[in-house]
């Protein structure tokens, strides 16, 4: 699947409402609007990856760069005891926004497997 527009889109440019807790040049954090968590926040990439099968070597840095900014908005949530960090991608992956997002779960004790 291409780089399409989607609703995560919109709400980088501000054209619907989301609970920011963190922007910067490359990367938006912001609540997701169906908690599967006490805290459960969406960290994407500006740049409209429709998923991380899509990258390329070029999105090295913007990799890595998403990774540290989960790292900072988990600690500016309070998750000291730990989180989850699931990046669901593709159908078989359960991913139903073609923008990539790495989801931060946290607030309370995960399991495994995942469903
Ligand atoms: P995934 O299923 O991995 O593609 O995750 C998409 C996530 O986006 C789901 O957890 C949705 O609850 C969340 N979501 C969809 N629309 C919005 C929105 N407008 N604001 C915040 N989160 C959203």
């Amino acid at each position: 699947m291409s780089n399409q527009e989607t609703i995560f889109s919109k709400i980088i440019r501000k054209e619907i409402p989301a609970d920011i807790v963190y922007e910067d040049d490359l990367a938006l954090a912001f609540r997701d609007i169906n908690a599967q968590a006490p805290v459960h926040i969406l960290v994407i990439s500006k740049k409209p990856i429709a998923k991380l099968s899509d990258a390329t070597p070029d999105d090295q840095a913007l990799l890595g760069h998403l990774l540290l900014t989960v790292k900072k908005v988990a600690e500016q949530a309070g998750l000291n005891n730990g989180y989850r960090l699931v990046v669901n991608t593709g159908d078989d992956g359960g991913q139903t926004v073609y923008h990539m997002h790495l989801h931060i779960l946290g607030g309370r004790q995960m399991t495994w497997p995942p469903g």
